[in-house]
């Protein structure tokens, strides 16, 4: 049996954006403290936790002694190197296993780790070489996709290779750097699994989320996705088995791309709450952020029941384009929930908070949150 780390605990968190302060606003509700750990100062997590350590990752004894500190050591961010997870792991247990952060930090450690354990995916071939390319090219056809191994997230790193005279400008962007070639998938949509295991192998899901992308970064999201049963029930049976291959402690989602045949293939896995589960904030009987709280404490895990269908529509810094949104426009329908990370700088692109909403249908609560959205803009 599981000791259970109890409320009035700390948990660590590493990393300080909007995951770690909806985990940190989660995990005070139910009387923990919260510790959050990144180079940043007065961060989205920061300024919702009773401590913020300010420092570099590969400070270890900054690592170490934040790591005395707490009880348990989760993440919210998944670039954080292994030498620290290292370090934190000799004073508190780290849930997930810095292991799992280790193959999920790079797109070809986990291509390689989900393809061995038999997970449909696209075809990949590892890239280091201008030949290693076009040989790539050759056993994929094109269109495909070039991206780095490390460090790529909403579409950066990112080329699309459609025809051979563009396959040396995508080598040279990659200035060095490993990279994997995709197929391209040519899907009919994209959707998730948001799911937790807990440290006795118990497991919760949310069924299965559409995602609406623009600009390769998450748009919309809504829940129940408009898809088949059989889909849907092959689609949390593969999230369940990645989490059952992993060993995984913690909030999880398994990222798909589905064709018009019905086809599902992993695209990518995040270890950690999901922006596409950001709705099951107001929507469910028990959020991501808290199963994260509940799974890295050794706690039952929550029941994932939708109140009703729900819909999430992000709000990039684009959004500030004229300046302060209009807050009181969007939420005069009284369905519309407003989420803001406490940033100061919105950039374009900029993930800055979101809106949700419930329905009667999940279209209906896209509908709102969407119309809502552009009622910001509204003067
Ligand atoms: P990623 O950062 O790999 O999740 O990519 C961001 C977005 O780019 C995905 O959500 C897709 O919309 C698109 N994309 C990435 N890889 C592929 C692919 N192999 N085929 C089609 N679209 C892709």
């Amino acid at each position: 049996m599981t000791k259970a780390i109890l409320p009035n605990s700390t948990i660590g968190i590493f990393g300080s954006g909007q995951l770690g302060r909806m985990t940190a606003i989660e995990a005070r509700k139910m009387g923990y403290r919260v510790h959050t750990f990144s180079p940043g100062r007065n961060t989205p997590t920061g300024q919702v936790a009773d401590a913020e350590t300010t420092a570099s990752y590969d400070d270890l004894f900054e690592v170490r002694t934040f790591a005395q500190s707490v009880d348990v050591v989760t993440f919210e961010f998944e670039n954080v190197p292994a030498a620290a997870i290292e370090a934190a792991a000799e004073f508190a247990p780290v849930h997930p296993r810095g292991e799992i952060l280790h193959t999920t930090q790079n797109r070809l450690r986990e291509k390689t780790f989900l393809s061995k354990n038999g997970f449909p995916l696209a075809g990949f071939r590892r890239v280091r070489t201008i030949e290693d390319l076009f040989k790539g090219v050759e056993d994929l056809g094109l269109p495909a996709v070039l991206k780095t191994a490390g460090f790529g997230y909403d579409g950066k790193g990112q080329t699309r290779i459609d025809v051979h005279s563009e396959i040396e400008a995508a080598f040279d962007a990659l200035n060095g750097q490993e990279a994997v070639l995709e197929q391209f998938v040519a899907f009919e949509k994209e959707v998730s699994v948001v799911c937790a295991r807990g440290q006795e192998g118990e497991f919760a899901h949310y069924g299965v989320i559409e995602n609406d992308h623009a600009d390769h970064i998450l748009d919309v999201s809504f829940a129940p996705a408009d898809v088949a049963d059989a889909t849907a029930k092959q689609a949390v049976e593969i999230a369940r088995s990645i989490a059952e291959a992993f060993d995984y402690v913690g909030a999880f989602c398994v990222e798909f791309f589905l064709e018009g045949s019905g086809t599902l293939r992993v695209n990518e896995i995040a270890p950690r709450p999901h922006n596409s589960g950001h709705l099951t904030f107001d929507a469910c009987v028990t959020s991501q952020f808290e199963q994260q709280v509940r799974a890295v404490c050794g706690l039952p895990l929550g029941s994932t029941e939708f109140f009703h269908p729900a819909a999430m529509a992000n709000l990039l810094g684009d959004v500030w384009a004229n300046g302060e949104p209009n807050w009181p426009a969007a939420l005069k329908d009284p369905a519309v929930k407003l989420h803001l990370y406490g940033k100061s700088d919105p950039r374009p692109g900029r993930k800055m908070g979101h809106l949700t909403a419930t329905a009667d249908s999940p279209q209906k609560a896209a509908e709102i949150v969407r119309a809502a959205r552009e009622r910001l803009l509204a003067s």
